[in-house]
């Protein structure tokens, strides 16, 4: 990193109540050189609410790669940049990751600026397990796909949180009523807005309650109780439960022992299978 680069921050804006953005943020935002948005039109509200007047270019999904390099070449000549999403945190289910990987291999400063997030803010009002949960963000379209992710949701015993769009949720609760059947689910509806409410109940209420529903959509699913950590390990294959403990950084003779511990069975039943194929 030379004294001349800038840095990128990634700030957080409101998801709904404009009022939710941090003493920081403006700042930030009042400071920068230049704002990255998703979708310039929707972050001008935004920012003429705030009174800020920069420079803005769009940064979405489909112009990631090549915005990317024109970011980077912007950061490296010293500009200070702040990216910034149609709402809440960029990276989660937003554009985001692309740039701040980069930025990472051109040794350019990255700083979040924290704030609001849907997934969290509909967590913390479940009232369902917030000690270990998982974030799916949307479910995957492609049939294969889907049904992998219901399946692993079915197996998970932490808590879930999927994003969805209004006109799609109905399906939604469909699939999961076929894979989850009488689980506790909670629909956080319209956060911050005006019309915010949290729908409690087991799929069937949820789809009975939700007919028509309106509004940005996040779901929260309980946790399944009835499933054990070993039936969890023993829905991953071999591959996927080396690979697990591989990236927590333990070495191939920890990985065999723990497999083996994890099944019980052998370890030189797993050695086989991983050194001697
Ligand atoms: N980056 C955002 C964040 O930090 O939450 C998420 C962006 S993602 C493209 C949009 C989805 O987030 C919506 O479809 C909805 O599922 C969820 N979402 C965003 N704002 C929300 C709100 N005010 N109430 C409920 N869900 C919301």
């Amino acid at each position: 990193m030379n004294d001349k680069t800038g840095t990128l921050y990634i700030v957080a804006t409101p998801i709904g109540n404009l009022d939710d953005i941090t003493l920081r943020a403006i700042n930030i935002l009042k400071d920068v050189d230049l704002i990255a948005a998703e979708d310039t039109r929707h972050s001008l509200k935004l920012l003429n609410h705030l009174n800020i007047s920069k420079p803005l270019v769009s940064y979405h999904r489909h112009n990631e790669t090549t915005k990317t390099d024109v970011l980077i070449k912007d950061l490296k000549i010293g500009k200070n940049i702040a990216l910034i999403s149609d709402a809440g945190t960029p990276g989660i289910s937003d554009p985001g990751e692309e740039i701040i990987k980069k930025c990472i291999e051109e040794n350019i400063k990255i700083v979040p600026i924290p704030g609001a997030c849907a997934m969290i803010n509909a967590l913390i009002c479940s009232g369902l397990d917030t000690t270990e949960f998982i974030f799916i963000g949307f479910l995957p379209l492609n049939k294969k796909n889907r049904n992998e992710k219901l399946e692993e949701i079915k197996n998970a015993n932490k808590t879930i949180i999927l994003y969805e769009a209004p006109h799609k949720i109905k399906s939604t609760l469909q699939d999961l009523k076929c894979f989850l059947e009488d689980r506790e689910v909670v629909l956080a509806r319209e956060l911050t807005k005006i019309h915010e409410e949290f729908i409690r109940g087991n799929i069937d209420e949820i789809i009975d309650k939700t007919e028509n529903i309106k509004g940005e959509i996040v779901l929260i699913i309980e946790k399944n109780f009835n499933i054990n950590k070993e039936d969890a390990f023993d829905n991953l294959t071999l591959e996927d439960h080396y690979k697990l403990y591989e990236k927590q950084g333990f070495s191939k003779k920890e990985i065999i022992k723990k497999i083996a511990k994890d099944k019980n069975v052998n370890k030189n039943e797993i050695y086989k299978k991983f050194v001697k194929k």
